[in-house]
């Protein structure tokens, strides 16, 4: 068939090199059917059109001239865009097939049909540009898809509209704006066997993180139907990540990441015969569980990387699974163009110093921050409304907001995931954008004064107003080398990924507790009482959180369990020491359901806190869900690099009590490799040091308390701030004397206190007294380490 006229090409002899015939898109298609189908890709079947076959079609309908003379009309502004579109694409429309061409591309649905067992399948008819892989990859895309269509005729249509849609405003527009001739351009139509994802689900997947070009994930995007409300950014889509290294070890479930989106419509097929889809509210039901099991989400992590190893590049590729059989399909692929190209010499870090209240949230893009006022436009129609540098708020975006896009200096938008339009274009023009607020268009008003802020990790910020913001920027290129190791101190487990290109030791102090705060948001023990918990406004909340969860503290488990795995992930195989939970009685209470369990107490900084609590029977079962997810990340996920750290324990008396609780709850110390370490925080953990060294694998040394406990000072006072210092000699003595007590006893020691983050030349100290680690914020760690390669020599 394809030496009868070149103009239908099977995917199966289609290779990449194959782009100027049958474009980006169908040479990928091809490539992968090629390639990797006995890799477990699986592409549904089909064939495109060539370029050659587009030209055949302008040629025989004489089409040439018409494009020529509107473009030089347009370009002497004799008629309007919309005019020259418009004349364009009806001529197209209207253009008879060439015979050969019709009888081609007939054969081969026939012969698709035929192949799937059945007459008249139907088919996804999809455009690829052939001028379209150009560097702004993301305005690729800017031609139409048709899905769901059926039988010669309706096919017929859709590829004459696929050719159409070449000459669309925006497509003119930028075409102009890019310098390319019209006449140049070609389009390859892509007809592919329909994945029965109306009954089941798609979204799209990169092989890397969108935000920070974190290369050992993959970011997916569910929603239930077909899959362009994804990829437009009409729904906000369930979001898994997964963690390549790990894939490949049977037993191991690596996933990092998984939130519940809400999903409010699918897109199905709108008849059963005549072809054609619309959008339906999704149930209840739908809404409240996860699109793909975790075998799912693995099984697609796994056929990211196996693209990703096949092309050599990270990758941006759309999935989607048949509900009717179950199989996973990959319906394109293409090169990722933000994060493989951005400048990884150097990291930009914005800290929000002074900000107004938070009005709204949404999932951040990108980590920068912007502040102006709001240009709220709801129809494509309007954008002549838009005023330069504002920052916009829309509902959703597709290629047509470009151009005001690319004059803003932030965008809000109501509904998408990472993986949206707005999403990418915003990343890709170096925008910040908070996507998927449901509600920014009701809420925010034109000539608003709002600060968007994306510098705290997955969640997006809008405050009231103007902040005051800081810029830093930390150069990687000449970090020096140090025998001391320096680690990172990281609190959030959305914001970690950003740091993976310092060059680390590995994690010196994850708090729980801040996990437990920013991803479970309930107390422990809330979870446990559910059912006679007193306060039905907090169960109501409580069962909205846990929906997706058979049993309440599962949900505890499980997400407690993936935040820590971001924050072992960015390290691994390098070490990251967990602190089991430390909030004192007033913070834990501020938990959702917390106040029925905790004590008040005048002074909860030197009461109920740290390993005190855990065998406790006030709390000991909430100590077992913290301790079932270690367990989880260490032997479910796979994260063995994670090692146990036990706050504030005041007697060895109490270390044995709270190390026969872990070992009841499943996590022994030295079985599966487990170190479990004692925070240095207390005057009695430096006296009895050697006492503690029996019972720990190391010690890290906490400045914050120890020198609150040694100089009695309040760390959070202001009357006495001026006393409360690191550096005085009996502090100095405390820390000294720990670090020389300790190594006599063959335990390691550390120190994950705030003082050398705060005053980088405090590293020299340490330095000199043998220390073996510092653990630093990430913002101070190139100071810290220039500091200490300078102590050391
Ligand atoms: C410390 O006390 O120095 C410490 C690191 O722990 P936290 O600040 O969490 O009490
Ligand atoms: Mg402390």
């Amino acid at each position: 068939m394809q030496t009868e006229l070149k103009t239908v090409i099977w995917f199966e002899t289609l290779s990449r090199g194959d782009v100027a015939l049958v474009g980006g898109k169908n040479s990928s298609l091809g490539e992968m059917v090629q390639q990797l189908g006995a890799k477990g890709i699986q592409v549904p079947p089909g064939f495109a059109t060539t370029s050659d076959a587009f030209r055949e079609f302008i040629r025989a309908n004489e089409l040439n001239a018409l494009i020529a003379d509107t473009m030089e009309d347009l370009a002497a502004h004799k008629i309007t865009l919309q005019e020259a579109g418009s004349s364009i694409r009806t001529a197209i429309v209207k253009g008879d097939w060439p015979e050969a061409s019709r009888a081609a591309i007939v054969a081969a649905y026939h012969e698709l049909s035929e192949r799937s067992g059945h007459s008249d399948i139907p088919v996804a008819v999809r455009s690829s540009a052939t001028a379209e892989d150009l560097p702004d990859a993301s305005f690729a895309g800017q031609q139409e898809t048709f899905l769901n269509v059926r039988g010669e005729a309706a096919l017929l249509a859709a590829c004459s509209r696929c050719y159409a849609s070449l000459f669309t405003d925006r497509a003119i527009t930028y075409r102009q704006i890019q310098g390319f001739d019209h006449n140049q351009v070609a389009l390859s139509i892509g007809v592919q066997r329909m994945v029965r994802s109306d009954i089941g689900g798609s979204g799209v997947m990169f092989s890397i993180d969108t935000e920070t070009g974190f290369d050992k994930v993959v970011l997916i995007n569910a929603a239930w139907g077909l899959g362009e409300n994804v990829v437009q950014g009409a729904v906000n889509p369930d979001e898994y990540m997964v963690y390549k290294p790990l894939l490949n070890q049977p037993d191991l479930v690596p996933i990092v990441e998984k939130t519940l989106g809400a999903k409010e419509k699918k897109m199905i097929y709108a008849g059963r015969t005549g072809g054609d889809i619309k959008n339906v509210p999704t149930s209840r039901a739908e809404r409240a569980s996860f699109v793909l099991n975790d075998a799912e989400i693995l099984e697609l992590g796994r056929q990211a990387a196996t693209i990703e190893d096949h092309y050599g590049q990270p990758m941006d590729m759309e999935w989607a699974k048949d509900g009717e059989t179950g199989e996973l399909f990959i319906v394109q692929a293409r090169p990722e163009t933000v994060q493989s190209r951005a400048d990884t010499g150097a990291m930009k870090s914005y800290t929000i110093k002074e900000a107004g209240p938070v009005i709204l949230k949404g999932l951040s893009v990108g980590a920068a921050v912007a502040a102006g006022r709001i240009c709220l436009i709801e129809h494509a129609s309007d954008i002549d409304r838009f005023v330069d540098g504002a920052i916009l708020v829309t509902s959703t975006t597709d290629p047509d907001w470009v151009p005001i896009m690319k004059r803003a200096a932030a965008i809000i938008t109501d509904h998408g995931g990472r993986t949206s339009h707005a999403a990418i274009v915003s990343r890709e023009l170096g925008l910040p954008a908070i996507v998927g607020t449901g509600i920014a268009t009701h809420v925010l008003h034109d000539e608003q004064e709002v600060t968007v802020d994306c510098s705290g990790g997955d969640a997006g910020l809008i405050h009231a107003g103007i902040a005051e913001y800081e810029v830093e920027e930390l150069r990687l290129d000449h970090v020096p080398e140090t025998r001391t190791r320096i680690m990172l101190n990281l609190a959030n487990p959305s914001a970690a990924f950003r740091w993976w290109r310092l060059p680390s030791e590995g994690v010196g102090l994850a708090r729980m507790e801040f996990v437990v705060n920013s991803a479970v948001q309930v107390h422990p023990m809330a979870l446990v009482n559910y059912d006679t918990l007193p306060d039905d406004e907090v169960k109501a909340q409580i069962a909205e959180l846990t929906q997706a969860y058979d049993a309440k503290p599962e949900f505890f488990v499980e997400t407690l369990a993936r935040g820590l795995s971001r924050i072992c992930a960015v390290a691994y195989p390098k070490p990251v020491i967990i602190r089991m939970s430390d909030f004192k009685t007033n913070e834990y209470a501020e938990l959702l359901g917390g106040h029925a369990f905790e004590p008040k107490e005048e002074n909860p900084m030197i009461g109920f806190r740290g390993a005190s609590r855990y065998y406790s029977p006030r709390y000991r079962e909430g100590f077992a869900l913290e301790c079932r997810a270690i367990k989880m990340l260490r032997e479910t996920m796979g994260f063995d690099n994670a090692i146990v750290m036990i706050p504030f324990c005041r007697t060895p008396e109490e270390a044995d009590r709270v190390l026969e609780v872990m070992a009841e709850n499943g996590l022994a110390r030295g079985e599966n490799g487990l170190q479990v370490y004692v925070m240095g925080e207390i005057p009695s953990n430096v006296i009895r040091a050697d006492e503690f060294a029996e019972r720990f694998d190391g010690f890290s040394i906490g400045s914050n308390d120890l020198t609150q406990l040694t100089l009695g000072i309040d760390r959070d006072g202001e009357e006495l701030a001026d006393l409360f210092r690191e550096d005085d000699p009996a502090v100095i003595w405390m820390i000294k004397t720990l670090i020389e007590r300790a190594h006599a006893a063959g335990a390691k020691v550390g120190l994950c206190g705030q003082a050398p983050s705060n005053d980088p030349a405090f590293a020299r100290l340490l330095v000199e007294a043998g220390i073996d680690t510092i653990s630093v914020t990430p913002d101070s760690f190139l100071a810290v380490k220039t500091h200490v390669a300078d102590a050391e020599s």
